[in-house]
């Protein structure tokens, strides 16, 4: 494959920006290989500097359900840019927004709209040690929610540990409140909540952790998490960013019916733009400025762009695209069942929804974090290599998972089964 153009961008951007990139997984240091320099999407597709075409499963980390320029998402956009970009004042798409998720979160009754996933997490602790008093915040080991200083936060050797910085610059205070829990293991954080839970303000979780691989939940361990925050009046917060009108239309809280005191959004709610979002209860949210002492601001939050291509977003996403995603991610499961046949104790392909993971390892399921920290990557990165080599472009760590979008076909999935069987061949042989 030709990727001159790439390189050649690649070797003049690591002289003008750390690593080359503004996010670090996007540098390609776990897989190897120059990271591509992509000009154009389309549907399913990548389009390079150099022209190859790659199908997608990054998605932009997730936000892109519809695929690529999406033709009612770019039309929203570029309406509303006609009258003009940002104005710092209220506008009538913000209030539609906040409609329509409102109307699908029932534990969402008034929503603040922010930047990014980082600020609307950052937020929400605020807000819930605002609402409560107390100081200390549970998150779990494996999870991720964004890059706050107290929230970027390494945990110990599986027990329950007082956060250690996960991260050059942030301090032994900075993370001195966060108390770090292995997920899905309830006694674990029964046994820290009996200790402290006088000064903890709230537990923090993805309900399906997606940034440590794909985690899914033991059957009732959310039921026993959301039960212990309840008894011991801890906001349960949800961070939904990923899983929020991804999982299904209300969010991993509809599909595990459990409802979450503070709600976190953001990725698929911008349609492609940045954005983020925290919602809760009226009784919650009356804590945050200018209604309660609880300070948060932003000069581009609520932005028209970022609220037409949500909404236009939002819109399409009916309970027949979620069947559609449904039945794409089977299909591609299908597909690839002789592979994984094939290959069974080496490689796991894991799938919740529109969501997966492909883990080489000779576990069945994976349930913990320290089974996704054995798995091997040096294997993933070559099969990464391999994908590529077959134009299927796969976010570029094994940490992160795969999505599909309502867009891509059965000759997408078709081809990418293809492309994983024969990447399996080269790289298990
Ligand atoms: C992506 C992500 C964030 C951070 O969002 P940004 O917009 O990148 O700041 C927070 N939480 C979860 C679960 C995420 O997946």
């Amino acid at each position: 494959m030709n990727i001159k153009k790439s390189k050649s961008l690649y070797k003049k951007a690591v002289n003008l920006m750390p690593g080359g990139v503004n996010s670090p997984v996007r540098a390609f240091k776990s897989v190897g290989g120059n990271p591509l320099y992509i000009k154009k999407g389309s549907g399913p597709n990548l389009f390079d500097e150099d022209g190859n075409k790659y199908t997608d499963y990054c998605m932009s980390w997730g936000p892109l359900i519809l695929g690529h320029a999406d033709k009612d998402v770019v039309k929203a956009i570029t309406e509303t840019a006609k009258n003009g970009t940002s104005f710092g004042t209220p506008n009538r798409l913000e209030v539609e927004i906040a409609d329509i998720i409102t109307k699908r979160f029932p534990s969402i009754e008034k929503i603040r709209f922010v930047n990014s996933g980082t600020e609307a997490a950052m937020s929400a602790i605020r807000l819930a040690r605002g609402h409560t008093g107390r100081n200390k915040i549970i998150k779990f080991d494996g999870c991720y929610h964004g890059h706050a200083d107290y929230l970027l936060v390494a945990g110990g050797s599986g027990l329950a540990t007082f956060g250690t910085p996960d991260s050059a610059g942030v301090t032994k205070n900075n993370t001195k409140d966060t108390i770090v829990v292995p997920y899905n293991d309830s006694d674990q954080l029964e046994k820290i909540i009996k200790k402290e839970h006088a000064d903890v303000a709230a537990v923090i979780m993805e309900p399906v952790p997606c940034n440590y691989g794909l985690i899914p939940p033991s059957s009732g361990y959310l039921n026993a998490v959301r039960e212990l925050c309840s008894k011991y009046g801890i906001m349960l917060i949800f961070d939904e960013v990923i899983t929020g009108f991804r999982l299904s239309k209300g969010g991993a809280q509809e599909y595990f019916g459990i409802r979450p005191d503070i709600t976190v959004l953001g990725k698929i709610i911008g349609g492609g733009l940045p954005v983020g979002a925290y919602g809760a209860p009226k009784k919650i949210m009356n804590c945050i400025a200018p209604d309660g002492p609880v300070y948060q601001a932003g000069t581009l939050s609520g932005n028209p762009l970022a609220m037409a291509a949500g909404i236009a977003t939002l819109k399409k996403l009916d309970q027949k695209a979620y069947k559609s995603l449904k039945d794409k991610a089977d299909t591609l499961k299908k597909y690839l069942g002789p592979a994984l046949d094939k290959y069974s104790g080496r490689v796991l392909f894991l799938q919740m929804e529109s969501i997966f993971a492909v883990y080489f390892t000779d576990k069945k399921e994976i349930r913990y974090v320290n089974e996704v920290r054995k798995t091997n990557m040096n294997l993933f990165a070559k099969f990464h290599n391999e994908m590529l080599n077959r134009n299927i472009y796969l976010s570029p760590s094994g940490y992160e998972v795969g999505f599909i979008s309502t867009a891509h076909t059965d000759a997408d999935l078709k081809k990418t089964a293809q492309a994983i069987s024969e990447s399996l061949d080269k790289v298990l042989n």
